[in-house]
């Protein structure tokens, strides 16, 4: 019988995470603050433990994951890689398909590997309540989970419209003792000011960025915290890849073909620099971001320093945007649509060392289904994007003949977007392509700095 699952065992979690900047031909290009001058770690040491924002900066190739974290990872770690023998059948490939599902943590998604140890070093550092933002609610269970684990109150923004469509996110967040607002909210200055403009705004995730960071910066008891977009967020989702490199080596295997889905970038560095490594010394593997043609950040952003959220509180980082006002459209993968992306993937991509892709949503639906039916998972629909990608790859090795080996990682489920598949199947979703002209618009309000 050919083997369908690659399972390790809980002493094979890894015991340090991989920091790719170790790897990479040139050091990250530097934070600017907001008089255009590079920031030090002590600048963000209002809003984060110094532990994290060594991590940050950190240039080690390996830093290791302590204990506790390790064990709070055992409740799901090591997660499964599969080989997806009946979806190579039902595609008729001979590429061999390989994926790492990360849909087996409490939450649903590959988030919590960041959320635990961004919860330990708080604690550590005697932080009592931790500030974040949600938008589809997937990072605000993620940290309501973990903090409850850490003994810290967790208090989220969320984004109004997901707050009232999304309502068993919320329930999540609850049953794990966070507190939830709506955003904007009257808890903030900035939710105040938003809501006396206007009582019927219905949030956006950088006003909930907004709220967080304020909230977190007023209170000496309370630190912010990131789900994605961040390196040492990026640094903490390497388990996924180190992981997978020891289930190819069960299988006998390597892929010559990475795909992950790319938001803020977190999963798609967690699951692509561990195998950059290896193409650092030589070896031969394509590492593919892939993103919703609606937020094209990578493949029609700019390289330039932007803002992380829409109220420019955040420091200036170097990475691909699509600029901070850039408003996505209501797409159904809510884990897409930031307008920026992770810095060290913008540089990787800016370097030519890793490629992206854009796939249209109801593609990306098309990709999910027949997934699900071939491998019984529903996926969450940020993860069919990689599965359409994928795919696409496995039917050109249809046409061409060539047994390519591919890998993506399945970042999540999809059992609380069942609303989304529902409107692919009754004909109601859109493909939508950002017009040119509005995303020039956006991109023009970019601030202006020398470098
Ligand atoms: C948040 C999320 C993403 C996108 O975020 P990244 O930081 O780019 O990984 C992808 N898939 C799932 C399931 C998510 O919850």
């Amino acid at each position: 019988m050919p083997q369908t699952k690659f399972i390790l065992q809980e002493n094979d979690i890894p015991t340090h995470w991989y920091n790719i900047v170790a790897d990479m031909p040139n050091p990250p290009a530097p934070v600017l603050g907001p008089d255009g001058k590079p920031i030090g770690p002590e600048a963000l040491a209002p809003i984060f433990p110094m532990s994290l924002i060594m991590q940050e900066v950190s240039g080690e190739r390996w830093i290791p994951i302590p204990e506790p974290v390790r064990e709070a990872y055992r409740l799901y770690r090591p997660s499964p890689l599969f080989r997806a023998h009946r979806l190579e059948a039902a595609l008729g490939t001979p590429a061999k398909i390989y994926y790492k599902y990360e849909g087996i943590s409490p939450a649903g998604s590959h988030k919590v590997n960041t959320s635990i140890p961004q919860a330990y070093y708080n604690k550590e550092a005697g932080i009592k309540r931790i500030a974040t933002e949600t938008g589809a609610g997937q990072w605000g269970s993620s940290m309501a989970l973990a903090g409850h684990m850490f003994g810290l109150e967790v208090r989220v923004y969320m984004v109004k419209v997901s707050y009232e469509q999304k309502p068993f996110r919320r329930s999540m967040m609850h049953t794990w003792g966070a507190e939830v607002f709506a955003s904007p909210s009257m808890e903030t200055q900035s939710g105040r000011a938003a809501l006396a403009a206007d009582p019927n705004n219905p949030g956006s995730l950088g006003l909930a960025i907004s709220e967080a960071v304020e909230d977190a910066a007023h209170r000496a008891d309370t630190n912010y915290a990131l789900g994605s977009v961040l390196n040492h967020v990026l640094l903490h989702q390497t388990v996924i890849g180190l992981e997978a490199k020891k289930q190819f080596e069960l299988a006998g295997d390597y892929p010559d073909m990475i795909f992950a889905p790319c938001g803020g970038g977190s999963n798609f560095g967690g699951a692509a620099f561990p195998f950059f490594a290896d193409k650092a010394c030589g070896r031969d593997v394509r590492l593919v971001a892939v993103e919703p043609s609606s937020c094209p950040t990578l493949t029609r952003g700019k390289y330039a320093y932007d803002f992380g959220d829409t109220a420019k509180l955040t420091p200036m980082l170097k990475m691909f945007t699509l600029g901070h006002d850039f408003m996505p459209p209501g797409i159904h993968a809510g884990g897409l649509r930031y307008h920026g992306a992770s810095a060290l993937v913008s540089q990787l991509y800016h370097e030519k060392l890793i490629e992206a892709v854009a796939v249209p949503q109801i593609a990306t639906f098309q990709a999910g289904v027949t997934f699900a039916r071939a491998e019984g998972i529903i996926p969450a629909p940020e993860s069919n994007h990689a599965i359409a990608a994928c795919i696409d790859e496995a039917l050109r090795c249809k046409a061409s003949g060539e047994p390519k080996t591919l890998f993506f990682n399945l970042s999540g489920h999809g059992h609380f977007d069942m609303a989304a598949y529902d409107k692919y199947f009754s004909g109601q979703l859109e493909d939508f392509a950002y017009p040119e002209d509005a995303l020039q618009e956006s991109l023009a309000n970019l601030p202006k700095v020398e470098a």
